[in-house]
């Protein structure tokens, strides 16, 4: 493996400064808690935006750090997709990595840390002032490596209630025509024990996509049990790892994107950064 540069920190980031002062009160809400007090942090001005996000299958992990990156304008870095540029532009590990593709195997930690250095690395020379890292890292063997390779400021632990989450999976629908993806749960879960409620609107199809609607064979309640139960058990140590670090903000959505992307905006501290960002538009 290539040595790998530890990753300039840029200061381009400068209209989020507020972001560090919020984590010290982040414990305040009633949907996140930072699990450690971070106000030693509160050096801003210096700092890039180098964040993790991790969340169980169907939780929308991807649809946040997409939208985070957006506004935030540092790229959203999906491992599975670093596989996939690597095996489409013929890489120097295109040809180990279509073996390992073709024969259905893991890709190993080293193969994706080797990726993802040379990812960052070509950011940092394009002046990328940042990431939002999504699948990765998985485990806390990975999340060492990766501690070697860069600093990471901040992991963002979404969370949703079992129960929205099968509802969600199950009702998850992908037009067979135009590959569209829709959801027809309408999801309306009581609070219990003073937590809040959780409501999520459903996304119907328009009419020419109606008819033509295919549920995934592997979306059966079963199965989202199974692959919750295995997320659960993977993830809990590596998320110890980083709240033992004081990294970990647990999020708890409140519901759909409506809901929640406002209310973790406000958490993160960048609800203000984005009226700026709309007002100048
Ligand atoms: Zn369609």
């Amino acid at each position: 493996m290539a040595a790998v540069t530890r990753l300039v920190k840029h200061s381009r980031l400068s209209a989020v400064p507020s972001f560090w002062k919020a984590m010290t009160t982040a414990t305040a809400s009633s949907s996140a808690s930072a699990s450690a007090s971070l106000s030693s942090r509160s050096d801003l001005s210096s700092r890039s935006v180098q964040w993790v996000f991790l969340g169980c299958p169907g939780v929308g992990k991807g649809t946040y750090a997409s939208r985070l990156s957006h506004l935030l304008g540092v790229p959203h870095i999906a491992t599975g997709d670093l596989v996939r540029h690597e095996l489409s532009s013929n890489g120097p590990l295109s040809h180990q990595l279509a073996e390992i593709v073709n024969q259905g195997k893991l890709v190993s930690d080293e193969i994706i840390i080797s990726l993802l250095s040379k990812r960052l690395e070509a950011g940092e020379a394009r002046g990328e002032s940042g990431f939002i890292l999504d699948g990765f890292p998985r485990t806390i063997r990975q999340a060492e490596i990766l501690d070697g390779v860069t600093d990471i400021d901040l992991v963002v632990n979404l969370k949703l209630p079992e129960q929205a989450l099968i509802e969600k999976c199950l009702g998850r629908r992908i037009c067979g025509q135009c590959g569209k993806n829709f959801n027809v749960a309408s999801i309306n879960i009581e609070g219990e024990n003073g937590m809040p409620g959780i409501s999520m609107a459903p996304l119907m199809p328009p009419s020419q996509c109606a008819s033509k609607l295919i549920t995934r064979a592997d979306d059966t309640e079963a199965v989202v049990k199974e692959r919750l139960l295995v997320y659960s058990e993977k993830s809990q140590p590596l998320e110890e790892f980083y709240r033992n670090r004081g990294k970990l903000l647990e999020f708890d959505l409140p519901g759909g994107i409506p809901e929640s992307w406002p209310k973790l905006l406000e958490v993160l501290n960048l609800d203000e950064h984005e009226e700026k960002l709309s007002a100048a538009a």
